[in-house]
């Protein structure tokens, strides 16, 4: 069986900025090989170094000549050409008898690396394959602390090779540029740009991230100095605007109500853990706030659970002065809870944001523990008292036993309202059968959660406080022999 070929890139220096995966290689590698230019040392094999090993066959590709003149009968491509088909023929040699072949590339393999001559004469006949590696680009760019590219800017890549009016049309046309293989070309490369009339945006990165690293305003470089692993760069025309000194532009404020879902972080949305990280201020009421990972870039306005006009209004005055605002709310923060008070608070507000992001709702949590009881039509109301009179609550349970509704019952008691629950089931009683299935979910996805599964007759109100959510079943609800809980989607 024959060997594999793997052409893996070494990123641009740094031995750190090798990935994994090419370190990996190079370890288990039968055979080492890489280009070497006639006079120089291989750069790459001393990056790969910390991760060869001792014994590793090495296979030194050198270069015939760089820009020497040459007698070849073909000029200077001809000796090339001859050259790689000879390199060629020596990894076959290895592949053929079985070995594992890497070839080692600065940067990346396929970004102006020599593997590529190997390749395209090898991959077609050997198991092969790239590893890409980080790019001189990315490095100038990150040793240089400049965004690059960004929105719908246009960056171009230049070899210094290339003829210096080719070069000052395309640095004219673009937005960023970086223009490699200086050494020798350097004042051609220096002139285009002045010719571009981009010069004085024009970065020199020398050895990105190999230790001996230089950068220098284009313009005050001197070409005698100028080694070929040096690349001239162009950064993003946007970015001009801030670095100097100018102040970062100007945060806008606003208001995204978070709903937590009913406990804990699994039953917390991707999206809901988004708004909370990007946040400058969390509000809400204490044991909610707590819930929230801490972050000491934040400030957290910790409230009474019975304020919310006025959390609302301290959140948008907040968000008015340019703060992100989350204001978080258990389950979903519309129901029950703040996403209307702010919303109605907003509308002395008009110029600030607000937005909503959905949570899982304590209704949904505690049918999930015990089955499908919402699986029909059902209906969600509040016990409380305190923002409605209970006639309207207790014309609300009638109409809806009456419409042979479930219901989820939010706020069903707490330590001052505790009568409403036996008037409820009373209530109820008048139109569903003393069987009817109850489920009684406390603190569900909590360190204090319980389910209960019962019925109307027996509910206790004694079991039942603030922390607890009940299911009442209609008449087609079942209770298994299992004890789980559903309800049917067919109606007789
Ligand atoms: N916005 C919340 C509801 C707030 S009202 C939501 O969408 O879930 C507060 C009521 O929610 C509590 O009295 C209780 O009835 C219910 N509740 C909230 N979290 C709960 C949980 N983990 N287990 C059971 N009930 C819960």
């Amino acid at each position: 069986m024959s060997g594999r070929l793997y052409g893996v890139g070494l990123g641009p220096g740094d031995p750190e900025l090798v990935t994994v995966k090419t370190a990996r290689l190079i370890g288990e590698a039968d055979v080492i090989a890489y280009h070497a230019a006639r006079h120089g040392r291989s750069i790459a094999r001393s990056i790969a170094l910390p991760y060869m090993r001792e014994g590793q066959i090495e296979e030194l590709l050198q270069y015939p000549l760089t820009v020497e003149t040459t007698d070849h009968p073909c000029g200077y491509q001809g000796a090339l050409d001859d050259f790689y088909v000879e390199c060629a023929a020596r990894l076959a040699a290895h592949l053929d008898a079985g070995r594992t072949v890497v070839v080692l590339s600065e940067g990346d393999p396929l970004f102006y690396g020599s593997y590529m001559h190997m390749h395209k004469r090898l991959a077609h006949r050997y198991p092969t394959e790239v590893v890409p590696g980080v790019t001189s680009v990315s490095a100038a760019a990150a040793v240089l602390g400049r965004p690059l590219v960004e929105r719908d800017e246009v960056l171009t890549v230049l070899p210094g090779t290339l003829p210096g009016e080719v070069l000052a049309e395309r640095l004219r046309a673009t937005d960023s540029a970086a223009v490699l293989k200086l050494g020798r070309t350097f004042e051609k490369v220096r002139d285009a740009f002045a010719e571009a009339g981009r010069l004085e945006d024009a970065w020199y990165v020398e050895r990105a991230t190999m230790g001996a690293e230089r950068v220098a305003p284009l313009k005050e470089v001197d070409p005698d100095g100028v080694p070929y692993f040096s690349l001239a760069l162009l950064a993003s025309p946007a970015e001009r605007t801030f670095v100097g000194g100018a102040p970062v532009e100007e945060q806008r404020g606003e208001v995204v109500v978070v709903g937590l879902g009913p406990a804990g972080r699994p039953w917390l949305t991707p999206e809901a853990q988004d708004a909370l990280a990007v946040a400058t201020d969390i509000v809400g009421y204490g044991p909610y706030v707590d819930r929230v990972a801490p972050n000491p870039r934040q400030e957290r306005h910790r409230t009474d659970n019975r304020v919310e006009a006025e959390r609302a209004r301290h959140a948008l005055e907040l968000a008015r002065s340019g703060r992100r605002v989350a204001v978080v709310s258990s389950g979903d923060p519309g129901v029950f809870a703040m996403a209307s008070a702010v919303l109605e608070a907003s509308a002395d507000y008009p110029d600030v944001p607000v937005r909503v992001v959905p949570g899982l709702t304590a209704a949904q949590a505690v049918a999930s523990r015990v089955g499908a009881p919402l699986g029909h039509d059902f209906c969600v109301l509040s016990l409380s008292d305190l923002l409605k009179p209970w006639e309207v609550v207790a014309a609300r349970i009638s109409a809806a036993a009456m419409a042979d509704l479930v219901l989820a019952i939010y706020n069903p008691a707490s330590r001052r309202r505790t009568w409403q629950v036996a008037a409820a089931r009373d209530l109820l009683l008048e139109h569903r059968l003393p069987e009817t299935p109850v489920v009684i979910g406390r603190d569900v996805g909590g360190s204090g959660e319980s389910v209960t599964v019962t019925t109307l007759a027996e509910l206790d109100p004694d079991h039942v406080d603030m922390r607890c959510l009940l299911i009442v079943g209609s008449s087609t609800t079942q209770v298994t022999p299992q004890g789980t809980v559903f309800t049917p989607r067919r109606y007789p």
